[in-house]
């Protein structure tokens, strides 16, 4: 029934039952409505009070006809409705359906409901995107903290143990910049596939009847390039060293359309709970730990977290650092580079070094791993280039009009700001352009693509010299040297040291001074320890030498008395070697 109709029905019974009734008190043969009232005037007290009471009895019964039929199912959905705001949890009502319920409330309980609905689509979608992975569609960091923290707040399972495994990917920056964002897409989702698939596998090979959803592995993609598991029941050493090793050698192994993606890997860290930590938070960092001493070994390996490896994570390393700039707790040494004909000075090399607050000094293979991939390296790199610049004016002041070489981060050389930092800088200290080496390694000039290159030549039309530093030393590529306009090449030590022993590796040293030189570079032996060495290379044609033969890194103040004495020692060779030529 209409809720209209029941109103209108009941207004004219409301009316009419009163109207029967005072017409059967004032009943009359000859009956119109002008005459009854006439009549009824005339009657006593007590036709009126009865009459009265009939009329209300009459409006009180029809009151809850009305009352049955329209409040009480409004009650019954405000009840309902009460339920859902107080449970925070939308769901449909349906209260006001069935035989007599009036239709306007069906029809409001209906539209209510479709918009419960559809409100909780759009929020299982936004949950959806809360906890979901774009890309990969695998978990993200807050779901899979949020599983970690019930693991570890679950007695039985934390007792039963588990592994929280962290996977960095080595060179995924060169993916993107090589073959765009697409490809990145790909390669990316086919990691969180072989992750997945492994985990998955070594689930199935241990899962036990009547395993709850706790014991299931859960990969996650936490950003970036990082993806992080949660393993529960691995714990013995040998299946946890396995199950990494084939997570690692999972993720070699892209799909098939992926197959032209040559050189990337993934450094992995693990901890194990409760043994390693028993909180989110802790296994987290010591995963994290684990990760980058895997990353500082030389990357595309795992390894275990031991308390011996540290106790910093990558995230508090790279805040220490941007600590020790502002404390001033970072300071330069020289080393010298030599003309390999007449071992004179060719300049000297800056060395970032750190006055660690533990009362060590830390060679920066021990810190700048963690920040190479952060906006840390380009405060760095400007602190190093401006400390840099004021020794070298103090040299000059001096009389000593060095050519200094310093070296420049992946991310800092390609960052917009780098070239008008440097000519600032220049400016301030009156420096001479072609005084600068920036020395960058051969994978920024070869893994950056397009802005590297530009980067590259709006240096050298500044005037500015640039060498690629550690050559050889990663799969250097000679045919790729051609597409690149540097002044210098430096051998890695590990070239120069190989090719002692390898007559394959020394015919690829000869190709690189042949090539370099062809091709207008000069080339610099790096890490030159011994006569022998200094011999060898300056054989195969180097051009210039550095290394502990010469002399180690020394601090600003050592360089002028450094270059005095390698002054007159050189005017005592040249005496020497003329008095042998005249005798
Ligand atoms: P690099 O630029 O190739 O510097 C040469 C490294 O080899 C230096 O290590 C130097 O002390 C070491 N070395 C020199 N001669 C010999 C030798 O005869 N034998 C051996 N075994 N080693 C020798 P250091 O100072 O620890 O620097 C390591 C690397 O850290 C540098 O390699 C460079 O890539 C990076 N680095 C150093 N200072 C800075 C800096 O200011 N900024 C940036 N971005 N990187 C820096
Ligand atoms: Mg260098
Ligand atoms: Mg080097």
């Amino acid at each position: 029934m209409r809720l209209r109709t029941l109103f209108v029905t009941g207004f004219f019974l409301a009316a009419l039952l009163p109207a029967c009734a005072l017409a059967w008190l004032n009943y009359s043969p000859m009956f119109d409505w002008g005459v009854a009232m006439n009549q009824f005037a005339s009657r006593n007290i007590w036709y009126i009070a009865g009459m009265f009471l009939v009329s209300i009895f009459c409006i009180i019964l029809l009151s809850s006809i009305v009352l049955k039929r329209a409040v009480k199912p409004i009650e019954l959905a405000v009840i309902e409705l009460n339920k859902n705001a107080e449970s925070q949890h939308m769901a449909p009502i349906d209260v006001l359906q069935g035989r007599g319920i009036i239709r306007e409330f069906q029809e409001l309980q209906d539209t209510y409901n479709l918009m419960v609905r559809r409100m909780m689509k759009s929020s299982a979608q936004l949950k959806r995107l809360a906890y979901v992975d774009g890309v990969t569609n695998l978990p993200n960091r807050e779901k899979f903290q949020d599983t970690l923290q019930r693991v570890v707040s679950d007695e039985r399972m934390l007792a039963k143990g588990g592994a929280v495994i962290f996977v960095d990917m080595d060179n995924f920056k060169e993916i993107n910049d090589l073959h765009g964002h697409d490809i990145g897409d790909q390669f990316l989702q086919s990691v969180a596939k072989s992750l997945s698939l492994s985990a998955y596998r070594y689930y199935e090979s241990v899962r036990t009847k009547g395993d709850g959803a706790l014991n299931e592995p859960v990969v996650s993609r936490i950003g970036g390039d990082e993806f992080t598991l949660l393993v529960p029941g691995l714990t013995d050493d040998l299946a946890l060293t396995s199950f990494l090793e084939t997570l690692r050698k999972s993720i070699l192994e892209p799909t098939s359309e992926l197959n032209f993606l040559s050189d990337f890997g993934a450094s992995i860290g693990c901890a194990r709970y409760p043994n390693d930590g028993t909180t989110v938070q802790e296994l987290f960092k010591r995963s994290d730990i684990a990760m980058y001493h895997a990353k500082a070994l030389g990357k595309n390996r795992a390894v275990i977290f031991e308390p011996e490896i540290g106790t910093q994570s990558e995230a508090e390393l790279r805040r220490d650092v941007l600590l020790a700039i502002e404390n001033n707790e970072l300071f330069l040494e020289y080393q010298p580079k030599v003309y390999a004909r007449d071992r004179t000075i060719a300049g000297v090399e800056a060395l970032v070094r750190w006055n660690h607050p533990s009362g060590k000094v830390l060679a920066p293979n021990d810190w700048l791993p963690a920040i190479s991939n952060s906006h840390v390296i380009v405060k760095l790199g400007n602190w190093v280039l401006e400390r840099a610049m004021r020794d070298h004016a103090n040299w000059v002041a001096k009389g000593f009009d060095l050519r200094l070489s310093v070296n420049i981060g992946a991310k800092h050389f390609i960052a917009p700001e780098f070239i008008s930092k440097l000519t600032e800088l220049s400016r301030k200290f009156e420096f001479n352009h072609s005084l600068l080496e920036i020395e960058v390694s051969e994978d920024v000039l070869f893994g950056s693509g397009r802005s590297a290159a530009d980067v590259l030549a709006r240096l050298r039309d500044f005037g500015y010299t640039v060498s690629i530093d550690d050559f050889g030393k990663g799969y250097s590529n000679l045919a790729r040297l051609a597409d690149l306009q540097v002044d210098y090449i430096k051998l890695d030590r590990s070239l120069v040291t190989r090719a002692q022993k390898d007559t394959r590796v020394r015919s690829i040293l000869s190709a690189s001074i042949t090539l370099a030189n062809e091709l207008g570079c000069q080339t610099i032996a790096e890490g030159v320890e011994s006569i022998r060495e200094v011999d060898f290379i300056t054989h195969m044609g180097a051009d210039m030498l550095q290394g502990y033969y010469f002399s180690k890194s020394m601090p600003a103040s050592q360089v002028v008395p450094w270059l005095q004495m390698l002054g007159e020692n050189i005017v005592h060779q040249q005496q020497a070697q003329l008095t042998q030529a005249i005798a």
